[in-house]
């Protein structure tokens, strides 16, 4: 099984094709999840799982499993995919190419007659953009418990429409329990989302885990005054109080580089007058790192910053911060990395170890199955955007290194 390919022209026709549904006229993907683009990309998708002797059931969340059987039915599923969803200006690749090259990695076992001893089960989940019902990897997140059902069917759009009745409405409310069931391992293939692999000429990123977030709330409060008669020595500036901590704020991330990340993505000061010294400035703080512990010393640095700016400002100015929401790191599991692995260095793409970015259905599911991903490159790193980019053999190396990583998973 050595030499085993992927048919990458079928693949990327795959991939074209599925594009036409939701083509946007700068040549993105608007197949938002539960609209009518996104049930005609399910109704082919199914289709093709159909015509590949897969039988295909449908959860409660509207998530779509396409199943093939193994010679051993006792044991449970190897699960490969991604979704199908798009953002509203979103690209061809990002979640098809892992739906679709988990397919083609069906249809080539089927060609060549190859059984494995697990079944495997071809996933697509519901609403992994988040873009129309917040958050983001619901239907993952109820599958592996971070939320329950009843949460995952109420979320509503803009416009007050439940995902439960918009699954109703495009008919793919599954009468399955979800999740409660056991699944072997999961494989996700997936565009890098960032420039990493493309800036070192790799083929493979072997994604190791997911990065741990914590967002902040910060506030800075002096008082106002008019922007004429007041010196300079005598103002209680919040604004040039609160900049003075962004540069601070910027080093934590830079003290734990190269996978330490800062970003302040709001800043407001108010009154908002130009003449009127700003009495008070609000931030955001988003910090990142895939090691737990790190993450707990950027913490530490970060509530630093601000004791320090409370100390030099003597009660004139006050500063605050206050931690809303923290999602650890994620390891995924060493086994599944290293099938990744292995089945790279089989192929002798070039590859290397990888943190994802960016939110995955992976990145739930680990927290309940021993979970792995596999990166390709994608063009200038950009994704969530129209002129998303990977190469026909990026995506084919992709479903490639996926091929051989389930076919060690599902025989082991
Ligand atoms: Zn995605």
């Amino acid at each position: 099984m050595a030499g085993l390919s992927v048919n990458g022209e079928r693949l990327w026709q795959s991939l074209m094709t599925m594009a036409e549904i939701g083509a946007t006229a700068a040549g993105g993907v608007n197949r938002q999840t539960l609209t009518d683009e996104d049930r005609r990309g399910r109704d082919l998708f199914r289709e093709w799982c159909e015509a590949a002797g897969l039988s295909v059931s449908v959860d409660r969340m509207g998530s779509m499993f396409a199943r093939r059987q193994g010679k051993d039915e006792r044991r449970p599923p190897v699960l490969l995919g991604s979704h199908l969803d798009s953002q509203p200006t979103g690209g061809k690749f990002d979640g098809a190419l892992g739906v679709l090259g988990a397919l083609e990695v069906i249809r080539t076992l089927n060609d060549h007659g190859i059984e494995t001893q697990a079944p495997l089960e071809v996933v697509n989940w519901t609403n992994e953009e988040g873009c129309r019902f917040p958050p983001a990897m619901i239907a993952s997140g109820v599958f592996a418990g971070v939320f329950d059902l009843d949460y995952g069917l109420s979320r509503k759009d803009h416009a007050g429409n439940t995902i439960g009745e918009e699954l109703q409405g495009i008919g793919y409310a599954g009468e399955r329990p979800v999740g409660h069931r056991p699944v072997g391992a999961l494989f996700e293939l997936h565009i890098e989302q960032g420039p990493i692999l493309e800036a070192e000429g790799r083929r493979i990123g072997i994604v190791t885990g997911g990065q741990g977030t914590r967002w902040y709330d910060c506030e800075v409060t002096g008082a106002e005054t008019h922007a004429g008669p007041s010196p300079m020595e005598v103002r209680r500036d919040a604004l040039r109080a609160g900049a003075a901590l962004l540069e601070e704020i910027y080093q934590i991330a830079h003290r734990h580089a190269p996978d330490g990340r800062a970003t302040v993505g709001e800043f407001q000061a108010y009154p908002g007058s130009r003449n009127t010294v700003p009495g008070r400035v609000r931030f955001t703080v988003d910090l990142r790192h895939p090691d737990g512990g790190t993450m707990d010393a950027m913490d530490h640095a970060l509530r630093e910053v601000f004791e320090r700016a409370r100390g030099r400002h003597a009660g004139r100015i006050d500063c605050q911060v206050e931690e809303i929401w923290y999602a650890p790191p994620v390891a995924f599991d060493p086994d599944c990395i290293d099938a990744v692995r292995q089945a790279a260095a089989a192929l002798r793409l070039s590859a290397r170890e990888i943190i994802s970015g960016a939110g995955h259905d992976a990145v739930y599911m680990a927290r309940v199955v021993p979970t792995a991903m596999i990166f390709v490159p994608c063009k200038d790193g950009i994704s969530h955007a129209e002129v998303e980019y990977a190469s026909p053999e990026a995506c084919a190396d992709g479903a490639n290194v996926l091929l051989h990583a389930v076919l060690a998973r599902a025989n082991a």
